[in-house]
């Protein structure tokens, strides 16, 4: 027997239909606002991420899958999507062709060197977005309502988001230095990631969790106090443009995210279950000025993206049981009542298949009981079953396992008949012919 590398999870069975069901979701939300999905791939680079995720960032600094391959390049497993992306599109010259903005989503594995607990793995999953070649705050208000819009799809009511502003450059390098002031006078008192974030990034100790920290860090100077005309007047058409769409929102001025690459809007989106318990934030992104730039595409292209934990979204989903309709269905199953009728069973099976009906069978020699079961048990809209009177009439027993009625029908008539008694609706995945 060998065990799960640590925190790597198996996604199986009907666990796995949730995994789909959210990212389909998700998925369709994204090409419904005009996106188009991105495959790139899990090994980069180190260098890449140093560069775009910052060599100051936790996840550059503790979290990272670093390997020198058999050529002694040193190869990362992506931490996170965005840049990987953002290669990509400079890779292929797309913000050459004018045809800005790129909207490009993805969805695939991460993997971070965590210490894994409730929604935290080391390898997880993220879906997301990333709008590159932007220019208008409107762009950030859309990709902030597509994440908002896609947990609504997903049955999240009490959606809580919290945005921020990070500033423009000149803002930020203003508010770093009073940040770098204030703190000079505490560091005794913060904890000792926070004596490595005061010399990498001074910004990162607002993000703290650790409750000794939290004290010093209420009373800091402000953002907002040190953003310039240009800045503020940005961070206020979003939040004028939220509040008309009808999406509240909550300033959190201690909201920073762990990457090197944002500037100016920043933003998460929360929500506690039923059950009390917060997962950390659902989805995550910001607006970036330098990351084009930083990757080797051209100087000023500016994005906005986020990326939302699926692993996440499935637990709070789980607790608060918005999953309830989503049960695997089978619309038949063959059985045949003997072994010397297992041909007739695959004939039909597959027949049934191809007509589109989502059809399983019954190999292995069972007792009528045990088939019958196995059927509930998958869920089967209707249990067919052949024995020596139906191969001698053609003809095939069609036992609705919904309303418990049973009738013999003709091989011949058989996909007529399954046509007319499943409902539209219910049909798992019948394309009709007309
Ligand atoms: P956190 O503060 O919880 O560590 P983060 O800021 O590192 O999150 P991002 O890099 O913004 O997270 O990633 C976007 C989303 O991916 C998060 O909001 C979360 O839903 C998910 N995520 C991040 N790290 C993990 C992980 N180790 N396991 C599962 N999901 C994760
Ligand atoms: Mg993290």
């Amino acid at each position: 027997m060998f065990n799960l590398v640590k925190g790597t999870h198996d996604i199986i069975l009907e666990d796995a239909d949730k995994y789909s069901f959210v990212e389909q979701t998700l998925i369709q939300v994204a090409e419904f606002f005009g996106y188009q999905e991105f495959r790139t791939p899990i090994i980069e680079s180190s260098d890449l991420f140093q560069r775009s995720v910052g060599d100051s960032s936790d996840i550059v600094r503790k979290e990272m899958y670093t390997f020198l391959d058999k050529g002694n390049r040193s190869i990362s497993l992506r931490p996170e999507l965005t840049a990987g992306i953002v290669r990509s599109i400079v890779n292929n010259k797309l913000l050459a062709l004018g045809d800005t903005p790129v909207k490009a989503y993805y969805v695939g594995p991460c993997f971070r060197y965590e210490r894994p607990q409730a929604g935290r793995y080391r390898q997880f999953n993220q879906f997301g977005i990333e709008c590159v070649g932007v220019s208008s705050p409107y762009r950030d208000v859309e990709v902030i309502s597509l994440g908002y819009f896609g947990l609504k799809m997903l049955g999240f009511k009490n959606l809580k988001l919290k945005i921020n502003t990070l500033g423009d450059n000149e803002s930020r390098a203003n508010y770093k230095e009073v940040l770098r002031n204030y703190f000079k006078d505490h560091l005794d008192e913060l904890c000792s990631d926070c004596h490595d974030r005061y010399s990498l990034n001074v910004m990162r100790i607002l993000d703290c969790k650790n409750p000794n920290d939290q004290a010093i860090i209420k009373n800091a100077p402000k953002i907002s106090d040190y953003l310039s005309e240009k800045s503020k007047k940005y961070f206020d058409d979003v939040l004028e443009s939220l509040t008309n769409l009808g999406i509240e929102y909550e300033i959190d001025e201690s909201l920073v995210r762990g990457l090197d690459y944002y500037s100016d809007v920043v933003f998460e989106f929360h929500y506690t279950s039923s059950k009390g318990l917060n997962y950390g934030a659902l989805a995550a992104g910001g607006h970036y000025n330098k990351l084009v730039e930083e990757i080797g595409g051209p100087r000023d292209v500016e994005g906005v993206g986020f990326a939302a934990g699926i692993e996440r979204l499935v637990s709070v989903m789980n607790d608060d049981s918005l999953f309830a309709d989503l049960s695997f269905s089978l619309d038949c199953y063959v059985m045949p009542l003997d072994l010397q009728f297992e041909k007739n069973a695959i004939e039909v099976a597959t027949r049934l298949r191809l007509n589109g009906f989502k059809t399983d069978l019954s190999l292995e020699n069972k007792s009528i009981k045990a088939m019958l079961k196995k059927a509930l048990r998958k869920n089967a809209h209707f249990a067919l079953i052949i024995g020596q009177d139906e191969i001698n009439s053609n003809s095939i027993i069609v036992k609705n396992l919904k309303k418990e009625e049973q009738v013999s029908i003709k091989l011949d008539d058989l996909i007529e008949y399954l046509d007319n008694q499943i409902d539209e609706n219910e049909h798992s995945h019948h394309h009709s012919e007309e």
